[in-house]
């Protein structure tokens, strides 16, 4: 671990040692506080030792993401205990379950739109953001993806979950709604982290506001052909004052809005990517179909794309159509 880290962690125990001896002052029969403070001792000697964040089976370095989440930890990940992996396995599927339950309804239809979604964690839980919140008639709607990957990332995407969930029904200009997730989550995330989203807002009428922070372009086809809505902002938590601007469309009734994650553009099969191309492609010639066939018929082609490579990221789709 680099210094800076040590000492954050070295702090955090030395915290944590005078709360153990507090609270064993006030309960002196409690056996598992005497343990923890055991614990919290050997590891601040480890540290005077140097052998802190060393794996006690292996020698080789112990995950630093585990250890600044639990300092006590000794094992690296190829060497817990039986009783540690099944505990952690326990905590990953409770915590899939968790981002299950975040996801919107399958098959919604607001305000004269249907929409469907494919959402695929690479684990058990994905660092990718999908989302529908109908409200006052019209139809909010993200499609984002988290720098990272794995736990880190999905709890950062409950993060945006919740603030869109909050600030979708106040009423706000979306511009606002994604200056003021911009801020709030920038000012949470750590350094590094950030995350790319298309949002948008749909009305009864048609109308369209959509705005691409740092995101892969969003494509609309219909009547009218097809049209690759491109970024025109950062990724939301790079800078807390960054401006975004919208981009207004019109959607005619039959048109499809499609948004997508890097599972799928940057799909390979050991030679390419499957590419933007190949999205707009893909969706210009199926946009007359259901939402839900335009997802299936996507997910097919880049099964035949892939021919069998292995997945390498989260992947998330969703079609919006405008209704008749
Ligand atoms: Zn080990």
């Amino acid at each position: 671990m680099a210094t800076l880290e040590i000492s954050f962690v070295q702090n955090q125990l030395e915290l944590r040692r005078r709360r153990l001896e507090e609270a064993i002052a006030l309960a002196p029969q409690n056996a598992g506080l005497a343990g923890l403070l055991r614990e919290v001792d050997s590891a601040l000697e480890r540290m005077a030792k140097g052998t802190y964040g060393i794996c006690e089976s292996c020698h080789d370095t112990v995950e630093q993401d585990r250890l600044l989440v639990d300092p006590l930890v000794r094992y690296c990940l190829d060497h817990l205990t039986e009783i540690q992996r099944d505990a952690l396995q326990r905590d990953l599927d409770l915590a899939a379950e968790v981002q299950r339950k975040l996801l919107p309804q399958p098959a919604l239809r607001a305000g004269g739109w249907e929409t469907s979604y494919h959402y695929a964690p690479l684990g058990p839980v994905s660092g990718d953001y999908c989302d529908l919140i109908p409200s006052d008639g019209q139809l909010f709607f993200v499609v984002g993806d988290v720098s990272g990957k794995g736990v880190a990332a999905s709890m950062l995407m409950t993060q945006l979950h919740a603030l869109f969930r909050s600030l979708a029904g106040t009423g706000l200009p979306l511009g606002q709604i994604v200056s003021r997730v911009n801020r709030v989550f920038g000012e949470s995330a750590l350094a590094g982290q950030y995350a790319t989203l298309v949002c948008g807002q749909a009305k009864p009428t048609g109308e369209v506001e959509l705005h691409n922070a740092g995101h892969w372009p969003a494509i609309v086809a219909g009547g009218g052909g097809v049209l690759r809505i491109e970024s025109t902002g950062l990724p939301l938590g790079m800078f807390c004052e960054a401006e975004f601007s919208a981009t207004r469309l019109q959607l005619e009734v039959g048109d499809t809005l499609f948004l997508y994650t890097d599972g799928l553009s940057e799909a390979g099969n050991g030679d390419d990517e499957y590419g933007v191309d190949r999205v707009t492609r893909l969706v210009r010639q199926q946009a007359a179909r259901p939402p839900a066939e335009l997802i299936a018929a996507c997910l097919d082609d880049l099964r035949t794309f892939t021919a069998g490579a292995p997945r390498l990221d989260d992947l998330t789709l969703l079609a919006i159509k405008r209704r008749g």
